[in-house]
């Protein structure tokens, strides 16, 4: 990559809009790349696309090179002599690269990206560079199975003030299977009871609140199957639809769905799909499954770092597709300022669904289980700028609750409680008070 060589010693944290938490995220990352294990002998791994969802003040890149590599993110600032804009880069070591992405790169010039571009920097790396249109702030991070670096830009200038996280200071380390101190039975705030229809009108708002629904798998990945054959990603599709058509039918809701039919999605963009619709409200709907048969119940889900329990970590690894020893060993930067600032309401709006969906289902079949509010690291939340939670709508594995998901009019009630959660928050929570 010619030109890029004179940038070497000119690396610089873009310092504009960094906050302490960011800059905490950044260190992190970079640590990442310090930490990470050696990386595979060369050409074992190659950069095989580079991925971009942007709009003006958001943008997702995800850089895919199947197997794990060691990388470290970087800066630069503006050089106008060399008529050279803010960049972000990443260095990824001992790997090839695709010749089609080195002859063509993502043109994008939104405001706030202008295109991403890839080289060979020296012999053993390849380096992927983001042209900025305007310093921004951004996280960067790994998910593996298959491995694909994310960094996630942010153009926005209203950057939410976050009080000093626990989390943000806590030394990174691998995924507790025993109780975590991150998920004190308090943390979920008490929800209040609906608010009488005769109380003071909320704010007008400047749009329809935006709800993205996202069922969970879909084409080569059915997700959980049951013991007569029924599969996870039909049954959530189903649902889906199903909270669509309840939802949009008042004309309150901007309902957007990450996809209508029996296709796959990478985790990923499920996320990206929603931050680039700029939505209010994120549901990822899934059906849990366990090895034990009698398991049972619904529970929903928050993002967190860690996971309460063995079978929490166990379905979040199920979830993300990784063996969960590869779970383990990812550091996720989900205490950046979004997923933060969020993180109250997602509990609230989680604890909301659970107890509606729950409440809708026992009318229908007395005697739903109600598993509550939980917190595990699910790879569809990481990034997630909105209210986001993960409903885990009973288990597949049990051939009661498998017979009833069968039924048109369970999935019905499943409906029935997101929606009746969706609106009591979309009135009732930060929304009504959110100046939009
Ligand atoms: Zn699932």
């Amino acid at each position: 990559m010619e030109g890029e060589a004179r940038e070497r010693g000119d690396v610089t944290i873009l310092r504009r809009h960094f906050g302490a938490a960011i800059l905490a995220a950044f260190l992190c990352a970079a640590g990442l790349s310090i930490a990470a294990p050696p990386a595979a002998a060369p050409g074992a791994s190659s950069v095989s696309d580079i991925r971009a969802w942007t709009n003006e003040i958001y943008t997702r890149v995800a850089i895919d090179t199947g197997e794990e590599v060691s990388w470290q993110a970087n800066t630069l600032r503006a050089d106008p002599l060399l008529g050279l804009p803010p960049r972000i880069f990443i260095d990824i070591r001992g790997a090839g690269i695709r010749d089609e992405i080195l002859r063509k790169p993502i043109e994008v010039r939104n405001g706030l990206l202008r295109q991403v571009r890839a080289g060979r920097f020296d012999r053993d790396t390849v380096r992927v560079v983001i042209d900025l249109e305007r310093e921004s702030t951004y996280r960067v991070f790994a998910l593996p199975g298959p491995f694909r670096i994310i960094v996630d830009i942010d153009g926005d200038g209203e950057i939410p003030v976050l009080p000093p996280s626990p989390d943000a200071v806590a030394p990174p380390g691998p995924v507790a299977a025993g109780p975590s101190p991150e998920v004190p039975p308090s943390v979920a705030p008490p929800v209040p009871p609906p608010a009488p229809s005769s109380g003071p009108a909320a704010p007008v708002r400047k749009h329809r609140v935006r709800v993205m629904i996202d069922p969970g798998h879909g084409g080569k990945d059915p997700g959980a199957i049951g013991p007569t054959g029924l599969k996870e990603k039909d049954v959530v599709l189903a649902i889906g639809r199903r909270i669509r058509e309840k939802l949009a039918g008042s004309g309150e809701f901007d309902v957007r769905m990450t996809r209508e039919e029996d296709v796959f999605i990478p985790l990923e963009e499920r996320t990206a799909m929603a931050n680039k619709g700029r939505a209010d409200i994120f549901v990822s709907l899934h059906i849990n499954a366990s090895r034990n048969r009698r398991a049972e119940g619904f529970s929903t889900y928050v993002l967190s770092r860690g996971a309460s329990n063995r079978e929490d970590l166990e379905l979040a690894a199920r979830e993300n597709g990784v063996p969960v020893g590869k779970l383990q060993g990812v550091k996720f930067i989900i205490d950046d300022m979004f997923t933060g600032a969020r993180k109250n309401e997602s509990l609230r709006l989680a604890k909301t669904v659970n107890d509606a969906v729950v409440r809708q289902v026992a009318t229908r079949y007395p005697g739903a289980q109600s598993l509550g509010l939980k917190q595990a690291p699910f790879y569809v939340l990481v990034g997630a700028r909105m209210t986001a939670v993960l409903v885990e709508a009973s288990f597949i594995s049990n051939a009661r609750e498998e017979s009833r998901l069968r039924d048109p009019s369970c999935l019905d009630g499943i409906a029935d409680g997101v929606v009746e959660a969706v609106r009591y928050y979309g009135r009732n929570g930060i929304l009504a008070h959110s100046d939009f």
